[in-house]
C-alpha cells in the first residue's frame, strides 16, 4: 500500500505500468525496475512507486548534466534557432520577481545550479546561495559560490529567516517527503520571502508521468493542495512561460484548500498512461514491418529516444541518435554515436522520431537537411 506524497491519502488506481521489465530514469538510464503510476482520487496527485534507496540513488548515481559546467539542455528550436534550458530559466525568473541588489537567494535541490550561475554572470548585486542533498557538484559552486554559502544534506540553523527567495528547478519532482521540504524552505525564507518553483508538467510533457525517479507529478489541484496543506498562499501557477513546466510562486501564509478534482483530470492522466502503453506496442509493431536490417536512427538523444530505444527488439539496426543539442553531439548514448542532424548517415532509411509528441512533426518539418531524402519516419 502507498500514499500519497501530498495528501497522505492511499493511492489504488493504477494508471501506467511498465509491460516489461526495464524503467527510464530522469537522466535517460535504463533501470531494471518497473514503473508504476497512480492517481490520487484525494487531490488528483499523480505518483510513482518510488524506487528502492532514493536517497542514496541521488547521492551516489544521480549525476544530472554533470559533464560539464555548461552543459545544458534545449528548451526550445525555431526556425533553427536554439535557446538552452538555463537561459530561458533566467529570463522567466527575472520576469517574474524583483531580484534587486542585495537580494538573498537560496537554490533548494540546485545540483549543478546553472541558473544561479548565469544569474551571477549578470551582476545583478544579488547574493546566491546553494543546498543539495550530494556532494557530487560542490566542485562546480566553489567556481561561483562563496564558502560559507552553500551547504549539502541538512540547512545550517543560521540560515532561519534569512532568504528573500528559495527556488526549486526541477527538484519537487523528485522528492518524496514534500511536506518536510516545504517546512524547511519556509524555515529558511524570511517572512515576505518568495518560494519560486518550477515542476515538470505532466499534461503537456507526457514523458515525465513514466520517468521512474520522479515520485512526484504534479498537477495544478496537487500543487494547490501541497501549497495550503504547508501554509503557503499561492500568488501564481503560470502554465505558460516554461513549456511543459509550471511555475510557481508562492509566500508564507494561508490560503484556501482546493476543491476536490473532478473526473476531467482524472480521465486525462489515465489517457497518458494509456498513450505510453501503445507507444511500446506501435514501436514493437513498426519494427516488424520494418525491412530486416534497414539502417535506422533515433532523433533525441533524451528521455523519448532512451524510452523508445529500450522498446526496440533489434537494438543493432539503431546506427546512431540524432540530436541538435550540441553539448550531446560527439557523446554517445546505449553505445551510439550522437550526431547533428546534418550529418545522418545516407544509409539510413527509418527515423524513429523521439521527442515530445506535443512538438515533434514541426521539429522535424523545420528540419531542411532531411528533405529529398528518401527516410520512412516513425513518431513515438
Ligand atoms: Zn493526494
Amino acid at each position: 500500500m502507498i500514499n500519497c506524497n501530498v495528501c497522505n491519502e492511499n493511492l489504488t488506481d493504477k494508471v501506467y505500468d511498465t509491460t516489461g521489465v526495464v524503467s527510464i530514469t530522469s537522466v535517460c538510464t535504463a533501470v531494471e525496475y518497473p514503473t508504476e503510476v497512480y492517481y490520487c482520487n484525494g487531490c488528483g496527485h499523480v505518483q510513482t512507486l518510488e524506487m528502492p534507496n532514493e536517497s542514496s540513488y541521488y547521492d551516489e548515481t544521480y549525476n544530472f548534466l554533470a559533464e560539464s559546467e555548461e552543459e545544458d539542455q534545449i528548451y526550445l528550436v525555431d526556425q533553427g534557432n536554439i535557446t538552452y534550458r538555463t537561459q530561458h530559466q533566467v529570463t522567466v525568473l527575472l520576469s517574474k520577481l524583483n531580484l534587486s541588489k542585495g537580494t538573498r537567494i537560496l537554490d533548494y535541490g540546485c545540483a549543478k545550479s546553472s541558473t544561479m550561475r548565469e544569474l551571477t554572470r549578470r551582476n545583478l548585486g544579488i547574493t546566491p546561495y546553494l543546498f543539495d542533498i550530494s556532494e557530487r557538484y560542490t566542485a562546480f559552486w566553489d567556481e561561483f559560490i562563496e564558502d560559507g554559502k552553500w551547504a549539502t544534506y541538512n540547512l545550517p540553523e543560521s540560515w532561519d529567516g534569512h532568504f528573500d527567495v528559495v527556488t526549486s528547478f526541477f527538484s519537487l519532482e523528485h522528492i518524496s517527503k514534500l511536506a518536510d521540504t516545504l517546512q524547511h524552505i519556509k524555515r529558511v525564507l524570511n517572512d515576505n520571502g518568495y518560494l519560486y518553483a518550477i515542476i515538470p508538467n505532466t499534461q503537456t510533457n507526457p514523458a515525465d508521468l513514466i520517468v521512474v525517479d520522479h515520485p512526484n507529478h504534479f498537477t495544478k489541484q496537487s500543487i494547490m493542495r501541497m501549497l495550503s496543506d504547508n501554509d503557503f498562499s499561492l500568488q501564481e501557477i503560470d502554465d505558460s512561460s516554461h513549456r511543459g513546466a509550471y511555475i510557481v510562486v508562492a509566500k508564507k501564509g494561508n490560503s484556501l484548500s482546493p476543491h476536490t478534482p473532478d473526473s476531467i483530470l482524472k480521465n486525462e492522466i489515465t489517457s497518458i498512461g494509456e498513450f505510453w502503453k501503445s507507444a511500446a506496442q506501435r514501436i514493437q509493431e513498426f519494427e516488424k514491418t520494418a525491412t530486416i536490417n534497414n539502417a535506422s536512427a533515433i532523433y533525441g538523444a533524451g528521455f523519448y529516444g532512451s524510452f523508445l530505444a529500450s522498446n526496440l527488439s533489434a537494438l543493432d539496426n539503431v546506427k546512431c541518435f540524432i540530436d541538435q543539442n550540441k553539448f550531446l553531439q560527439g557523446t554517445q548514448l546505449m553505445g551510439r554515436p550522437i550526431i547533428s542532424p546534418i550529418d545522418l548517415p545516407n544509409e539510413v532509411k527509418i527515423v524513429y522520431v523521439a521527442l515530445n509528441p506535443k512538438h515533434s512533426r514541426k521539429i522535424i518539418q523545420d528540419l531542411t537537411c532531411f528533405s529529398g531524402k528518401d527516410i520512412t519516419f516513425f513518431y513515438i
